[in-house]
């Protein structure tokens, strides 16, 4: 399947164009899918708005909900090689990761399934006899999904299994280069036997799909993750249309090292966090924060093992990190490790393209480390999205803390310590989403996820991902109604 889904069929776009899905490995071509427009989208929220209105899934039962959601959860499991080599094509991500990406969905659909009697009614104390009371949890209606390249899957899953599990419908929009694991997830979502219309997804660009879906005036929610500056905008619009938007943006994430600390796990850990993926990720750890008397040891340590990073294809098992997602991609880092050399950082390793033969036609990048950091730096302050690790030095706790902090975003960070104490109180003052204390990256279906800052608004995950689905309605029931007499006294006596 490379069509738009609409309304339970495959169709193509309107216009019938088309999109090649190219391999960031080698650019070949891996698809060509239907590449839709703004009457796709029209098409789609009124299917959408057809099928909640109609209320097979909006005023399912609960029980009903999860089992569609264990299902899709077994089907993705059923499912889970060929997902993982479709996703590692489509973004250059190594196997071992995409394969971490199918079960992290499949327990992400669990958990929502697992947590459904959260949607009961809660019934509310009123204090006062005659009267009961309660909140309802209804679903918003209509929400507009869309979706960045760098976790094409877990991204969109993270939206769509709690909004079906609220009672919504949706419009889903995948990143237009990383389209195909998304598509996949539609045709289990049809298997598992999801009413047609609830689910819809339109492929195509931000511009021709994503903005019209946005300004729809039938679509009641947005859930959007991506770049800040594509957020500011759907801030802005969806918010003059007084619309529910949700926001998962950028991240420069400090991971702070005490001297401490348990040196070994801090640089193995240092490494994945800011390597894997080749850094695109939302929450990497690109920004080292290192106490000043293991600095200078820290710092080439990281440095020769990030020269010993082995680049390849993502489908072979002994590639430790593949290429980046585009050449368009790659000539931003490229400018990035140009900018940071001009602005007076120390190059330890990386900051160019890889010599190999074999990886000439591939958007490689060699893993790059900077020294002599400092906080104006523009490497430190932007989200370059590419295997670009800072590092800075503190000498305080305070100024461990106080550096972690200045950034504008929020969305994670580490501290590394063997003195537990000590590092409770930095991830207490830490002004992050998440903070990890001695690890760095894992996410939990259960715990809320998102940024502080101008790193999103809202969270997923957790309880308040499904909350975010939903409108609560208060249900207020007099049992024992009488006259007030608040009005006309004197005609009633
Ligand atoms: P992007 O903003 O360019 O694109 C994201 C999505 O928005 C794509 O589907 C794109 O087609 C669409 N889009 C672009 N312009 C649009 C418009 N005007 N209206 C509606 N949709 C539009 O971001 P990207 O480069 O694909 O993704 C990388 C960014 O995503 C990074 O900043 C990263 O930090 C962020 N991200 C955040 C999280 C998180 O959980 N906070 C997770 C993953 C990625």
């Amino acid at each position: 399947m490379t069509r738009l889904f609409i309304d339970g069929s495959w169709c193509e776009a309107a216009t019938g164009a088309k999109r090649s899905i190219i391999n960031p490995f080698d650019q070949s071509t891996v698809a060509e899918v239907a590449e839709g427009a703004e009457e796709d989208v029209d098409r789609a929220v009124r299917a959408a708005r057809a099928a909640f209105t109609g209320g097979r899934w909006s005023r399912s039962t609960l029980a009903e909900r999860a089992a569609l959601l264990n299902r899709v959860a077994d089907l993705l499991q059923r499912d889970k090689e060929e997902i993982a080599r479709t996703e590692t094509l489509d973004t250059g991500k190594t196997l071992v990761e995409s394969r971490v990406d199918v079960d992290d969905v499949t327990a992400v659909f669990r958990y929502y399934a697992g947590t459904i009697d959260a949607l009961r009614p809660r019934r509310v104390d009123t204090g006062q006899p005659g009267v009961v009371s309660r909140i309802d949890h209804e679903p918003v209606g209509v929400c507009a999904m869309i979706a960045p390249w760098n976790y094409p899957l877990l991204q969109i899953c993270w939206k769509v299994a709690p909004a079906l599990a609220a009672g919504n419908s949706l419009v889903a929009k995948p990143s237009e280069i990383t389209p195909l694991t998304t598509i996949k997830l539609f045709e289990l979502l049809a298997e598992a036997g999801l009413p047609a219309g609830v689910a819809n997804l339109v492929l195509g660009t931000g511009k021709a799909v994503g903005a019209p879906l946005v300004e729809h005036p039938d679509v009641d929610l947005v859930s959007f993750t991506g770049s800040l500056a594509t957020g500011r905008w759907i801030a802005r619009t969806a918010g003059e249309a007084v619309k529910k938007v949700a926001l998962e943006l950028g991240g420069k994430n400090p991971n702070i090292v005490f001297a401490d600390a348990d040196l070994e796990t801090a640089i193995d850990y240092a490494l994945i966090a800011a390597f894997l993926h080749g850094g695109q990720v939302c929450s990497a750890g690109t920004r080292l924060i290192v106490e000043d008397r293991i600095y200078d040891d820290f710092v080439t340590e990281i440095a020769r093992r990030a020269d010993a990073v082995r680049l390849g294809n993502g489908l072979d098992e002994d590639t430790e990190s593949g290429p980046l997602v585009s050449a368009e991609h790659l000539a931003k880092v490229q400018r990035y490790a140009e900018i940071g050399q001009r602005e007076g950082a120390r190059l330890l390793a990386g900051g160019h393209r890889p010599d190999e033969k074999e990886l000439r036609d591939g958007f490689f990048f060699r893993p790059t480390v900077f020294a002599d950091c400092t906080r104006e730096m523009t490497v430190v302050r932007d989200e370059t999205f590419g295997p670009i690790i800072t590092a800075e030095r503190f000498r305080s706790e305070d100024e461990a803390v106080e550096l972690g902090n200045d950034t504008d975003y929020g969305l994670a960070g580490a501290v590394w310590s063997g003195e537990g104490d000590k590092a409770e109180r930095v991830a207490a003052r830490l002004r992050h989403g998440t903070v990890w204390i001695n690890d760095f990256g894992p996410y939990l279906p259960q715990a809320e996820w998102g940024g502080f800052k101008r790193s999103g608004i809202g969270r997923e995950l957790g309880p308040t991902g499904l909350h975010e689905y939903c409108e609560p309605r208060h249900v207020y029931r007099n049992l024992a109604p009488r006259p007030q007499h608040w009005f006309a006294r004197d005609l009633t006596g």
